[in-house]
């Protein structure tokens, strides 16, 4: 085994090709200076294209650009701890393939690193070539975030960063299966700071986070650091049988010395209906949990790596 590089640059690649060789060249780029024999390593997340062809032909050309090929296409969040598990760096960088996370940001992020800090968040400035859509949705997933979960949540930054060796161990040891990287890296609660960045539009080829996987997402992010769904149905039930109690003697009061013409079936109805649909929304609730126990019961593996390119095999897993 070759001596441990200092730094180690983590990419999940998921139909990159077009992406791959600029990245690798900016990269080394601005990060050799740093570390002459600092590592990439690749994640081909199951790509349909020819991304595999170009990271072999990249680590062919420099045997410290490595590569780890999933078996299938895990997921952005399973494809980065591939990456991470597998990374030996004392300092580890996780970025995009799209060059929307501008290489030339490392040498900041290295430099608070050797400052102190175990943690350091590239913070989105400005971001050019993203629909309104799209950021209105970032930030209020970011705010939602920060109003919902009770560690510091760092608000606008991507999953551009870096971490320390010991934030990356702390990492690898979560079990969970629902892993949401943002989150659970915050969690940790490491010494952490930001520098502060302006998000380039996407060099080739389309975002895979439309919408509706923002939307799962935040699912992921509430479930996963929060119980705040089931209080608000608790709230809820509370709020509701207090109601219902108030105009149940209401009635009886008004029928009994009002002399007010009431039909017995007005509230008998509209409660019903009522009734019926807080209790519909607290099993959604319930199953969203139960949904959580089941996956993470289930215990397997968060990716299977079908070929390694100059990277020992990891024996860190996450569970
Ligand atoms: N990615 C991945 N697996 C996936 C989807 C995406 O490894 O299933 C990678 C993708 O190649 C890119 C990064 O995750 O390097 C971020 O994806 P994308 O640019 O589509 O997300 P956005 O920047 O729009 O949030
Ligand atoms: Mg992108």
């Amino acid at each position: 085994m070759t001596e441990a590089p200092t730094i180690s640059v983590v990419v999940p690649c998921h139909d990159e090709e077009d992406n791959i060789t600029l990245l690798i060249e900016r990269l080394t780029a601005s990060v050799e200076p740093l570390d002459p024999g600092f590592e990439v390593i690749l994640v081909d997340d199951g790509s349909h294209d020819g991304t595999l062809g170009v990271m072999k032909r990249e680590h062919a050309r420099d045997p410290r650009i490595k590569f780890v090929a999933l078996s299938r296409n895990f997921g952005h969040e399973a494809a980065s701890t591939a990456g991470l598990s597998h990374a030996r760096g004392a300092a580890v960088v996780l970025i995009d393939a799209d060059l929307q996370d501008p290489p030339e940001v490392i040498p900041e992020l290295v430099s608070k690193w050797r400052e102190g800090y175990d943690l350091v968040f590239a913070t989105r400035g400005t971001r050019a070539g993203e629909g309104r859509l799209k950021r209105l949705s970032s930030a209020l997933f970011y705010r939602l975030m920060r109003w919902l979960v009770h560690f510091d949540f760092p608000a606008d930054t991507g999953d551009f960063r870096l971490m320390s060796r010991s934030v990356v161990d702390a990492f690898l040891q979560m079990p969970e299966r629902n892993r949401f990287v943002r989150g659970m890296v915050a969690w940790t609660g490491f010494r952490s700071t930001a520098v502060e960045y302006s998000r380039d539009a996407r060099h080739a080829g389309e975002t895979k986070y439309h919408l509706g996987k923002l939307i799962l997402l935040t699912l992921d992010a509430i479930t996963g650091f929060s119980a705040f769904p089931l209080r608000l149905v608790s709230m809820m039930g509370f709020a509701v049988t207090l109601f219902s109690a108030g105009a149940t003697i209401w009635v009886a009061y008004a029928r009994l010395f009002l002399d007010l013409p009431i039909p017995g079936y007005a509230f008998l109805v509209t409660g019903m209906f009522f009734l019926g649909g807080v209790q519909i929304l607290m099993l959604g609730a319930i199953g969203e949990y139960v949904g959580r126990i089941y996956t993470e019961t289930q215990r397997r593996p968060l990716f299977l790596v079908r070929e390694l390119g100059g990277v020992e095999p990891s024996d860190k897993r996450s569970d």
